[in-house]
């Protein structure tokens, strides 16, 4: 035990009975589930963890800290004595395994060393300790050789796993268990030239040399390379460091009545309850994960070791009860003796993780806050994706990186010009590349899926795919890409250009061929097409329930973006409880472009109030079919937007047609006269330019005359006898003064339209422009709501333009960790976050109970949604499909306390 005198200040060393599960901070995971597994009563190995202070302590002085040493000694010799050997003893030794254990697993750290303490003296004693078992000794001390070897003195591990081949191709076998103990001793001795070749050392025989050297080696792990990125992308603190768990060895390997395997308590797949898990006879715990021998299924060791199998079993329902949860656990059999390495709350799917939560209500152990707390909008977006139909013969013939969701298939391509040419005739293209870079946008643009055989979640690929919508798998690296030869390779297949592959964005699967797709029952489920009380499907049942709740819960409303009928029908059928917001260029668009190039080219005064005379009536229709199908829920219409030269031509196109028709002596007055429009009206900037509020203040009528539509249509639904509740948003604002010049106008026309109707119109304003945000107070004076912009307030707020940016630089700040997350994905709550804040704040001291709403795609963002939430907004509008996620996640951000934590 540890010197009593001893703060827990400096208390670096715990033994497992001294820890518990609520301490994984200092324990790191790994260890705290091993306390609390011991403390239950369970058969865990005992062992000690040091704790991730002497951890920080180290990386900070760069060695031990004081008392280190000797804690460790004094439970190293706690735990000699308890097992009655002690480490490396000659005739009887202890040997214990070290296994890193962070707060977070994490790519990139140390794994695991087994067997430390053997060594050329041990290894006989520990044959003679198992009955002369020769094999089991050479097997464990190869083992401890290969992953110290690599794990601690960096040795490629190639070279361990080639002889270990060679070994075998010599005996005629592929199978580890043919070598017997004199190839082993052989093999021993080879691996022990491959780390003196490589580390210019022998191979330290010293036990207590070794331990320590692998527990250093597990420290530094933290700063290895891939650690630090990892952390950076996922905003853990850099600062956590490690625990190292030290544990006594028990043995999977000493013969057939021997095993090892892993578990889940139910299906992470499904979530179906049941028994989930392989078992691998005679082996140590790497070769199930590693799959270097073939497992079979848990139910299995039933037949084997009816004892262990029952006790493993009554386990598994106890740590459930325990932990409330799907659990995930190691375990090994050691000569009938049944021993738990590790537990953790398991990972599983977005199916799993609905399903599991109602199971665990109905069974009592959970309540529906907490149901509502264990599963995301990130979980339920993923379910409302198309998936291929898999129960057909599809294999995947490669695994790549889930990079943007969805399930798309088409004819390969390698070029994005040849993408932009079949997607042009109408066929869905896959563009497959070693990596994506800018020139590609066009491609990626056209194309229905991405695939790369390079880079990770952050790629070009995977960053601008995501940004788009669009379906891509990344990093698929057992394909061989061939862009000139206009091929790939996979595991033995040619795939050229105009063959068919299927990808899988969720799960990153690749497939040849075309695979069916089956549309989400999720999705069934809110259009309305499947009874939630009457199907059996457990995962309609399940999100029926949790969303019910949500409901509930929540505080912030949800609506939607919607600019047609359709859409806002589909929106309120997925829930939506008004528009936030309803562009209106759209209107401008189709057989109404002659108006609005009339509108233009007009010179001024009676042309231009014809185009506008003309423009009303159509206007005012789409209104009305819009109110008809919210009957009576809010409808925040904005008016136009973009500049007025996006409604005409490109100058370029333009230009040739008027050459050609010029050449041809044909009349062009008309053509001439839109090109010089355009040219007058070109901006080197458009996103800062003439659009927004600036075009209502610069174009006499134009604004004027969509408050009139808008009015009109309001108060031919009332006098319909419907419900219309228009609220008149002006985009762009920056100055007060803007915003009180559309109002004054606006609130005349409304007057004489409204008369006696009894409709309501607000006269609203976005807040878009960082200088509004910061004069919220003011704008305030002239608004009845606030309607956050998030998307032009973080291109001004960082000032880059999303178009220019997300496929030109995006990738490379989101692998130096100068971004976690794009900020058009997620709010960066820091910066553009702070502007909402404040605006939030003054705008309602100026003007007590001011709605306040977010439009734009941070409305359906899980982690957007919690910060919308705390800011204090009364509501998010995204678009139709992110309606219920955005409910989802409005009701978790309403029962956490502590934010968001989809980490
Ligand atoms: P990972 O975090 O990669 O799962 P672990 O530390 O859990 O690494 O170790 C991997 C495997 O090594 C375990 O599943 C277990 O089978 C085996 N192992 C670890 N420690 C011991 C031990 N003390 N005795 C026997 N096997 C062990
Ligand atoms: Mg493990
Ligand atoms: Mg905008």
């Amino acid at each position: 035990m540890a010197a009593k005198e001893e703060t827990v200040e400096g208390k670096y060393v715990y033994d497992f009975a001294e820890g518990n599960k609520d301490l994984k901070d200092l324990l790191g995971g790994k260890g705290a589930n091993l306390a609390e597994m011991t403390n239950l009563g369970l058969p865990v190995p005992p062992g000690f963890t040091i704790t991730t202070e002497a951890c920080k302590a180290y990386l900070m002085t760069g060695r031990e800290p004081d008392g280190l040493a000797g804690q460790i000694e004094a439970h190293l010799e706690s735990l000699e004595r308890e097992m009655g050997r002690r480490l490396g003893d000659p005739d009887d030794p202890l040997l214990v395994s070290v296994r890193s254990g962070a707060k977070f697993s994490m790519p990139g750290m140390m794994e695991t060393v087994l067997n430390v303490g053997l060594n050329d003296r041990s290894v006989i004693g520990l044959s003679t300790q198992a009955g002369g078992n020769d094999r089991f000794a050479w097997d464990s001390y190869r083992r401890l050789i290969q992953m110290f070897g690599k794990t601690v003195c960096e040795v490629p591990g190639e070279e361990f796993e080639h002889a270990l081949d060679e070994a075998k191709h010599a005996k005629g076998t592929q199978n580890d268990l043919d070598l017997d103990a004199d190839d082993l001793r052989a093999l021993v001795d080879a691996y022990k030239k491959i780390f003196a070749k490589h580390t210019g050392r022998e191979f330290p025989q010293e036990p207590r040399e070794q331990l320590d050297l692998a527990i250093r080696a597990v420290f530094d792990s933290w700063n290895a390379e891939r650690a630090i990125l990892y952390r950076r992308q996922e905003r853990i603190p850099a600062d956590l460091g490690t625990a190292v768990n030290v544990v006594t060895m028990v043995f999977g390997n000493l013969g057939p009545d021997s095993g090892t395997g892993v578990a889940f308590t139910r299906d992470p797949g499904s979530g179906a309850q049941g028994i989930y898990g392989d078992y691998l006879a005679n082996a140590q715990g790497e070769d199930v994960v590693a799959g270097i021998r073939n497992t079979v299924p848990l139910q299995e060791l039933e037949q084997l070791d009816k004892t262990s199998y029952d006790q493993l079993l009554g386990i598994m329902a106890r740590l459930e009860e325990h932990y409330k949860d799907l659990c995930d656990i190691e375990f090994t059999i050691e000569r009938g003796k049944l021993w738990m390495l590790q537990t953790r709350v398991g990972k599983r799917t977005a199916a799993a993780a609905f399903v599991i939560a109602g199971q665990l209500v109905d069974e009592g152990l959970i309540d529906l806050d907490e149901a509502l707390h264990r599963v995301n909008g990130a979980q339920l977006a993923q379910l409302m994706f198309p998936r291929f139909q898999l129960d057909h013969d599809f294999q995947p013939v490669a695994r790549g990186i889930g990079a943007s969701p969805g399930a798309a298939s088409g004819k390969v391509v390698f070029t994005s010009a040849r993408a932009v040419e079949l997607a042009a005739e109408g066929e869905s293209v896959i563009l497959v590349r070693r990596e994506t870079n800018p020139d590609d946008l066009n491609g990626m643009i056209a194309a229905k899926g991405i695939l790369t055989s390079r880079g990770g979640k952050t790629s070009h690929a995977a960053v601008v795919a995501r940004g788009m919508g669009k379906t891509c798998v990344s990093g698929a690296d057992e394909l061989e890409v061939n862009v000139p030869a206009k091929k790939f390779t996979v595991g033995g297949h040619t795939v050229g250009e105009g063959d068919v592959v299927s990808i899988d964005g969720t799960t990153g699967r690749v497939y040849l061929g075309e695979v069916p797709v089956t549309p989400s029952e999720v999705v069934q489920y809110f259009e309305g097409e499947l009874d939630p009380e009457t199907t059996d499907d457990p995962l309609v049942r399940a999100v029926h329930r949790i969303m019910t709740h949500a409901d509930a819960a929540r505080r912030l409303r949800v609506r939607t973006n919607a600019d047609t009928g359709a859409d806002a029908a589909r929106a309120r059928r997925f829930g939506a409880e008004g528009i936030g917001l309803c562009r209106t260029e759209h209107m401008f668009l189709g057989d109404r472009r002659e108006l609005v190039e009339r509108l233009i080219l007009a010179g001024g005064g009676r042309e231009r109030d014809e185009a506008l005379a003309a423009l009303l009536p159509l206007q005012r229709a789409d209104f009305v079919e819009i109110f008809r199908e919210m009957d009576g829920l809010p409808v925040t219409v904005r008016l136009i937007d973009p500049p007025l030269h996006e409604f005409l031509p490109p100058l370029e196109q333009l230009a040739v047609n008027v050459a050609v028709a010029q050449e041809r002596g044909e009349d062009v007055a008309k053509e001439e006269a839109l090109l010089s429009a355009v040219r007058r009206m070109h901006e080197e900037n458009p996103m800062l330019g003439l659009r927004g509020v600036r075009l209502g203040l610069v174009i006499p009528g134009l604004f004027a005359m969509q408050v009139r539509a808008i009015a009109e249509a309001a108060v031919a639904v009332a006098r319909d006898g419907g419900a219309a509740c228009p609220e008149i948003m002006v985009p762009l604002v920056g100055a007060v003064q803007e915003l009180e010049t559309v109002r004054a106008e606006a609130e005349k026309i409304i007057a004489e339209v409204v008369g006696d109707s009894g409709v309501d119109v607000l006269i609203g304003t976005m807040i878009e422009v960082p200088r509004a945000a910061l004069t919220a107070g003011q704008i305030a004076e002239a608004a009845e709501f606030f309607s956050f912009g998030t998307n032009d307030l973080t291109q001004m707020g960082w000032g880059f333009s999303r178009d220019d940016v997300e496929g030109a630089f995006f990738w490379r700040y989101l692998e130096l960790g100068i971004f976690g997350i794009s900020p058009f994905e997620s709010i960066d709550a820091d910066g553009v976050g702070r502007l909402v804040r404040i605006a939030a704040e003054e705008g309602r001291a100026a003007r007590p109970g001011l709605k306040l709403g977010v439009c734009g795609e941070h409305g359906g963002d899980p982690d957007s949604v919690h910060f919308f939430h705390e800011v204090g907004l009364d509501y998010v509008s995204c678009s139709p499909f992110r309606v219920p996620v955005a409910r989802l996640e409005a009701g978790r951000a309403a029962i956490s306390t502590t934010g968001s934590d989809s980490r």
